[in-house]
């Protein structure tokens, strides 16, 4: 594999901008894009003057801090704009998480004498962890949606499980991290219709992916996160509806409107705008679904070129850039590695700490086996990822699966003791 030097940009204390030369494998070919996304060159480009000149505190009242002021709000409508909300339903977060965390915070804290909550089985740590926080801490009871084998939400066991008077809120994720399963949104709110709860919805793996509109989905509030398409870490978004009171989480200044306090993370904001428009331009384009024809390209060719390939999720209700895939008889940790050798970046449907090997909870939510999330890769894509990219990740894959199986399938070594 090639090395080559590449120039990474470091904004130093001061302010200023320093190119470090770092070397890295040519050609790495990136498919853990549910993780993290790559910055966007354009959205790099419009963070800069804020990491640098125009460093001023929108709070304050000299000419300065009014020009980032009117970049924030310019940020915030870019977002509002992905998502069809007014860009006074639009809060800045630190990410996510802070986004899922405030909502379902400001939810309880709007209807404190209702007790009862409802999410899915397969809700990302970010809800079901505040959730579980509530539970232990003030005494809320959950329930538990379940999904099918394809991970879409059981919508019967959902009527039945909100409890009018009782039910404070329903967290329902748009698109679940590592299969790409896409919940209908929209058409649970309109299950949910005249029951008296607040729904709110984690997308942060669906926005920018999916066209979402929030007006049309109903929802309360829903949750973005900057990284997961092409914008900078640390900075998300919470969409507040201006139909429900937000009660703040994080208290201090009067920022946001009193709805979030703490200097604005300004050049991460403006990047997070970037990004939102650069998405939505991409949407209109429908290239999420020219990605999603690179992905069936993908899955088939593995699929003609290695027996025992499955794809763990609905086949068409997923995310175009999420490919979740059970390899039969392998080790997907073992396969992690010979792919990081040949510099493909995934990862795995189960994950190893100190010793012992933990099943993904969508995996086992889904009703799969110990065996087949042992052997599950997930593979997802951006509107980065070429073509190239996919032929070499195939080989890679073939490769590292003939490999691990021949192993598997070769002769038994017995150790015999004296
Ligand atoms: N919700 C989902 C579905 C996610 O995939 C993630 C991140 O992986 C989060 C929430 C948390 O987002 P953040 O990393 O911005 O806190």
């Amino acid at each position: 594999m090639e090395i080559q030097t590449i120039r990474l940009p470091i904004v130093m204390a001061s302010g200023t901008c320093v190119f470090l030369r770092s070397r890295r494998s040519r050609g790495m070919v990136y498919l853990d894009n549910n993780a993290t996304t790559r910055i966007h060159p354009d959205v790099l480009d419009a963070m800069m003057p804020y990491l640098t000149d125009a460093y001023a505190n929108p709070s304050s009242g000299y000419g300065l801090s009014r020009q980032v002021k009117k970049a924030v709000d310019h940020a915030r409508e870019q977002v509002a704009g992905l998502l069809g909300a007014h860009p006074e339903e639009i809060i800045f977060t630190s990410g996510g998480t802070e986004a899922d965390n405030t909502a379902i915070a400001s939810c309880t804290a709007c209807l404190p004498d209702r007790k009862h909550l409802v999410g899915s089985t397969v809700e990302h740590p970010a809800v079901r962890q505040f959730y579980e926080m509530l539970e232990r801490e003030n005494g809320y009871r959950t329930t538990y949606v379940p999904v099918d084998a394809d991970g879409m939400l059981d919508e019967d066991a959902l009527d039945a499980a909100v409890v009018p008077g009782e039910t404070a809120l329903v967290s329902l994720m748009w698109a679940n991290n590592e299969t790409g399963v896409l919940f209908p949104i929209p058409e649970l709110v309109a299950r949910l219709e005249g029951k008296g709860v607040f729904v709110h919805t984690d997308a942060v793996q669906a926005v920018g992916k999916t066209p979402i509109n929030v007006r049309e989905a109903g929802v309360h509030f829903l949750a973005l996160s900057g990284h997961k398409f092409h914008g900078p870490k640390g900075v998300g978004a919470l969409y507040a509806s201006s139909k429900v009171r937000l009660k703040p989480r994080v208290i201090g200044g009067a920022q946001e409107q009193k709805r979030r306090g703490g200097t604005e993370n300004v050049a991460s904001i403006i990047g997070l705008g970037k990004a939102a428009e650069l998405m939505q331009s991409k949407l209109v384009n429908h290239d999420h679904l020219k990605l999603g024809d690179m992905r069936d390209a993908f899955e088939k060719s593995l699929r003609e070129r290695l027996g025992g390939v499955m794809i763990n999720g609905h086949p068409k209700h997923r995310l175009t850039n999420t490919a979740n895939l059970a390899f039969q008889g392998i080790d997907a940790a073992a396969l992690l590695i010979l792919l990081d050798e040949a510099g493909i970046c995934a990862s795995a449907g189960s994950a190893c700490h100190t010793g012992a090997v933990h099943m993904s909870p969508v995996l086992e939510a889904m009703g799969f086996d110990r065996e087949r999330a042992n052997g599950t890769l997930r593979l997802s894509l951006s509107g980065l990822t070429t073509h190239e990219e996919l032929e070499r990740a195939v080989e890679g894959i073939v490769q590292g699966v003939e490999k691990l199986r021949a192993l598997r399938s070769g002769p038994q070594v017995t150790v015999h003791s004296s």
